[in-house]
């Protein structure tokens, strides 16, 4: 199989499943059990919590573990507009944030809150002139990701932190497909909350964390025992947590592949607009993060391509994993502009630390042929 979904997921890392079934083999007592046997699977979490601390650039304190990239986002918007109420109505976000971010902003949209959602301008990029005109002293909180999930889009996180620089607004990034793409810091960003999830990194799926930077006013969405802090309770998840970790730790190792990526994926769409007249690449003058190619074929369906490229043994996706179980059309494609025609004809290729040369070229040979194959049909 070649797997080309790696925005939807990624494998687990052979050493972040050694790390975890040694955990598994070791630590079961409870972190919040008082005897030695708690106290060893309480390191075990601090320990890890540094790790991603260090990331980031945030300090450990400021580091809340949840199930996963979902979990965060919830947390950072509706814990955050919830114990920033009295200061404002008002929150931010764009129209290209993933389903977790959108759907969350509605919720408070029902209880409340006013929601803007900043435009993609016709370059295909988030529309900055806007974001300033729409901020007014009633704004409390600005949600906005890092990196597109089906695009690859970079979204120009430091200007609206340079932006927000004398503001008292929240600003939290959806960072999770920027994770092990880009290096930055909280600091250097100047970001409030930040949302990770460990399965986008080569670690297991049902692990997350929130960056909250100290002093950042937020309540809790879940109830219950006193863990991370009182802001998360829930007995800790120790085998994902370490794992999580443990998969950061790698990420440091794949840095310089990020170019070796990014070359990969210009070859792939260089030859495949050769090869197939009128094809287009989604988003290709956007500043993006390597790995990342929304195709749109103009002689068959997204769906269809999908379909086809899986009989031989390719997976790829139809924008987001989420959104197309749903069969609705891409939000982020609709947003950047694109016709209903243009959407539906779109298929994401996410590559990973793992695609080879070989695979890159065997993928573009099968769509050739699936292409070849659907002129015949039509003459
Ligand atoms: C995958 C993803 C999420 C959801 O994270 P989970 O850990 O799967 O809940 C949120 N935002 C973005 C940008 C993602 O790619």
């Amino acid at each position: 199989m070649i797997y080309l979904d790696h925005a939807a997921t990624t494998p687990i890392d052979q050493s972040v499943r050694m790390r975890m079934d040694e955990v598994n083999n070791s630590f079961f007592a409870n972190p919040s059990s008082i005897h030695s046997l708690g106290q060893k699977s309480k390191v075990l979490i601090e320990q890890s919590r540094k790790i991603v601390a260090e990331t980031i650039g945030g300090k450990a304190g400021e580091i809340v573990f949840t199930s996963g990239g979902t979990e965060s986002n919830n947390l950072a918007i509706i814990g955050a507009a919830k114990a920033n109420r009295k200061n404002g109505d008002h929150i931010i976000t764009s129209r290209i944030e993933h389903p977790a971010v959108l759907k969350t902003c509605n919720y408070l949209a029902e209880n409340g809150f006013r929601i803007s959602y900043i435009d993609i301008d016709n370059k295909g990029k988030l529309d900055l002139a806007q974001l300033e005109e729409t901020i007014c002293n009633k704004t409390i909180l600005i949600s906005l990701m890092m990196v597109n999930n089906e695009t690859g889009y970079l979204l120009p996180i430091k200007e609206v932190g340079e932006l927000l620089k004398d503001r008292q607004i929240i600003f939290h990034s959806d960072a999770i497909q920027a994770l092990d793409k880009i290096d930055f810091s909280v600091d250097e960003l100047r970001i409030d909350m930040l949302s990770l999830s460990s399965h986008k990194i080569y670690g297991p799926k049902g692990c997350g964390a929130l960056y909250i930077r100290q002093g950042t006013l937020i309540e809790s969405i879940l109830f219950g025992g006193s863990q991370e802090a009182h802001r998360r309770p829930g007995t800790e998840n120790i085998t994902a947590i370490a794992g999580f970790a443990e998969a950061l730790g790698q990420m440091h190792h794949y840095q310089n592949n990020r170019r070796r990526i990014r070359s990969l994926g210009n070859l792939f769409e260089k030859r495949l607009k050769a090869i197939i007249p009128n094809l287009k690449i989604n988003g290709e003058n956007l500043p993006r993060v390597p790995g990342y190619s929304n195709i749109y074929f103009p002689f068959m369906s997204g769906e269809s391509i999908l379909m086809n490229l899986d009989l031989q043994g390719i997976a790829v996706s139809t924008g987001s994993a989420c959104s197309s179980g749903s069969q609705k059309p891409s939000h982020v494609l609709q947003a950047m502009g694109f016709t209903k025609d243009l959407i539906n004809n779109s298929v994401r290729f996410s590559l990973g630390r793992d695609t080879t040369k070989e695979e890159i070229l065997r993928t573009i040979d099968v769509l050739k042929s699936i292409y070849d194959l659907s002129l015949k049909k039509l003459a």
